[in-house]
């Protein structure tokens, strides 16, 4: 079922980029737009976010074009039920770091 949920991920533009390109997925150092271009003719940019965002971290590379400073604020509204229901478990306990 997994395998099958995954699928998308063989018509990926980034699974078929040299190693040099998928590197600036993770961004660090010098600013590129080599991912954001390859994403913007990506077949399967829209079920790459949608995992991206389902994730229970939250993305630090570059999803879908989007940074992972753009990434955050909508993976922190997908995940807004579980933060609630853990800080209520938590009470005291729960450290919010946002
Ligand atoms: S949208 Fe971008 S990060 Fe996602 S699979 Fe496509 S190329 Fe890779």
């Amino acid at each position: 079922m997994m395998r099958q949920a995954l699928a998308w991920r063989s018509d990926a533009a980034c699974a078929q980029s040299d190693v040099e390109d998928v590197h600036k997925f993770f961004p660090s150092g010098r600013p590129s737009t080599a991912p954001q271009q390859l994403c913007a003719r990506c077949p399967v940019a829209d079920p790459c976010l949608e995992f991206a965002l389902d994730s229970p971290w939250p993305p630090n590379a570059i999803v879908a074009g989007l940074t992972p400073r753009e990434l955050e604020p909508l993976w922190r509204e997908r995940h807004a039920d579980a933060h609630d229901e853990i800080r209520s478990l938590l009470g005291p306990r729960w450290k919010d770091e946002r």
